[in-house]
């Protein structure tokens, strides 16, 4: 086989594709990491964490590109880890409860993309292809999308193929559509898809790329370098949508259908800087989730983001909502901001001494590409 080119689906009820949360508050990306999808390899191919830095100096020259094919719902989970067990927090104690001593359960939030659908293109040299094809054909240990408990709905080897470059891969197949999806689009063969593709080491960077921090040299010890990534849209052809059974009813989109061009118009509208600090946005804020438009969605950078999402969780659990461009909610936002900083710089020291005694290695006994298994 000389083909340059790798598919996968990445299609289930659930993914999660962190690249900067830590702790108690755990976001996903939008569409898939890279960091998560050669962690997705690895266990295809029965690659520990400890061994994992040889095999990623093979794996991550592949060029890789996203197509959004169904988006999904973002949700959160409220996540209990270690009753009874004794976890250590981020201040490196385990945490008892001061009348019985017993341990305490830690909580975390974690957040899911429901029910959505990518197309992944991998580009590069042929050998390193046909290993990733024979790997995901025959998979060492079980694969998941983001976390141990997202599990694939569909096959996730897609195929191979040879292409001059990503967008081209993934302009070349066509729409994954849904029963309910065809009835909007009325026989139309050109669907137009948002994708994400990197830049090439050494190519010229187009305007608007942006600095993913998701390039793994390592999961033995995390070490992660950034790579440019590109968003653009392809128009596909339109797949046979699969026959439903039965007259089930269609879902609703809460974010709607035109999410991607408000979210678009929003960072536009705030010259891609965050509201609150001036630093480059990547997320956008909502202030109502039943009132979807411009004026109630805000550009943020991820601290302020998870900040925001922190205090209004203090504040019945999202009923009241936090606007950043709001004076009066300054300051305490200001203090929220102080305190995630602080607490990652802390548990970044902690984390570096742990990884000089020794110790670590202790903890880096589980899968690549999941967290939970890191505390334990
Ligand atoms: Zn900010």
């Amino acid at each position: 086989m000389s083909d340059n080119t790798l598919f996968l689906r990445l299609a289930a009820p659930m993914q999660s594709w962190g690249t900067s949360s830590r702790f108690q508050l755990r976001r996903t990306d939008a569409h898939p990491s890279k960091s998560g999808v050669l962690g997705l390899l690895l266990c295809a191919m029965g690659v520990g964490r400890r061994d994992s830095a040889q095999a990623l100096e093979k794996l991550l020259p592949l060029v890789m590109g996203v197509r959004v094919d169904h988006p999904g719902k973002l949700e959160w989970d409220y996540h209990t880890a270690g009753a009874g067990v004794g976890i250590r927090s981020a201040d490196g104690k385990i945490k008892s409860t001061a009348s019985t001593m017993e341990y305490e359960t830690l909580l975390s939030r974690r957040q899911y993309l429901c029910d959505a659908s990518f197309l992944v293109a991998l580009q590069g040299g042929a050998g390193t292809i046909s290993d990733c094809v024979r790997a995901l054909e025959d998979p060492v240990w079980p694969i998941f999308l983001g976390r141990k408990c997202c599990v694939p709905s569909e096959t996730v080897f897609a195929g191979t193929g040879s292409f001059a470059t990503i967008s081209e891969a993934l302009s070349s197949l066509p729409w994954h559509a849904r029963p309910h999806d065809a009835v909007g689009l009325g026989g139309s063969a050109n669907h137009e898809l948002e994708i994400f593709v990197e830049c090439p080491a050494g190519s010229a960077l187009p305007e608007h790329a942006q600095l993913a921090y998701d390039a793994p040299r390592s999961f033995g010890y995390w070490d992660y370098g950034a790579r440019w990534v590109v968003n653009g849209t392809v128009k596909v052809a339109v797949g046979k949508p699969p026959q439903l059974s039965s007259d089930s009813p269609g879902r609703r989109d809460p974010y709607g259908p035109d999410w991607s061009a408000l979210r678009r118009d929003r960072l536009e509208h705030d010259n891609y800087l965050c509201v609150f600090c001036k630093s480059p946005a990547v997320d956008v804020h909502h202030l109502d989730y039943g009132d979807v438009r411009l004026d109630t969605l805000r550009s943020v950078c991820k601290i302020c983001h998870d900040a925001c999402t922190m205090l209004e969780y203090g504040n019945d659990m999202h009923r009241q909502r936090v606007d950043p461009s709001d004076p009066g909610q300054r300051p305490a936002l200001r203090r929220q901001i102080d305190r995630l900083v602080a607490d990652r710089r802390i548990s970044r020291r902690r984390h570096l001494l742990e990884m000089g005694r020794g110790i670590a290695a202790d903890y880096f006994d589980g899968l690549p590409g999941c967290w939970e298994t890191r505390s334990r």
